[in-house]
């Protein structure tokens, strides 16, 4: 039987990035950051409030303030991370950074540098949006849309917990983390089920 594969998703999972767009938004419209809430019902609550609003602050944030290569690790993913790889499990990092056009380069490059400073072991990267194209033996994402097309496309899933999830629940197929502690258990778990042990 081959490595349990992981597939890790990066914004709001592994990488902070609600609190770097939020740092981010907070200069675009030109108000003090602690009139932003932290924990907002949406992000249009820090003014960004249609789509297209959105794309020009991702453009500005990627070109400008290197979004992804600026934001803090969420707590404890880097090392978790090392911790999951040193016991065999095959990290497949599953992201859909480069959603928008014209930013490719960047947006991949300061991802590997990212991870590389951080020292995130991975096999495998795949930038894509339809991330039930890839395998994997189970998901972690923080998007509900792209829980519910893994989950219909029979994946399992674990919710990384922040503001944009809290209204999914868990089933047998998707189980909840709020840290990364949680993440190691159920990994661990899932990957001896799967052993039979
Ligand atoms: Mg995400």
């Amino acid at each position: 039987m081959g490595n349990f594969v992981l597939g890790v998703d990066l914004d709001g999972v592994v990488a902070d990035y609600y609190s770097r767009l939020r740092e981010i938004a907070a200069e675009w419209f030109d108000c003090p950051l602690n009139e932003l809430p932290v924990d907002p019902k949406d992000i249009s609550e820090w003014g960004i409030d249609s789509q297209e609003e959105y794309e020009r602050i991702h453009y500005f944030a990627v070109t400008e303030r290197k979004l992804f290569a600026t934001m803090q690790p969420i707590d404890s993913a880097p090392r978790t991370l090392r911790m999951l790889s040193n016991d065999g499990v095959r990290i497949r990092i599953v992201t859909h950074r480069i959603m928008t056009r014209r930013i490719h380069e960047p947006s991949i490059v300061q991802t590997v540098k990212w991870l590389d400073n951080y020292g995130i072991p991975y096999w495998d990267i795949c930038f894509l949006g339809e991330k039930s194209a890839v395998d994997a033996d189970c998901f972690v994402d923080d998007t509900p849309e792209q829980i519910n097309r893994l989950v219909e496309n029979g994946k399992r899933v674990i919710v990384y917990t922040n503001f944009t999830n809290t209204q999914i629940e868990e089933d047998d197929l998707i189980h909840r983390a709020d840290d990364w502690k949680r993440v190691k258990e159920l990994v661990e778990q899932l990957k001896d089920q799967d052993s039979g042990e």
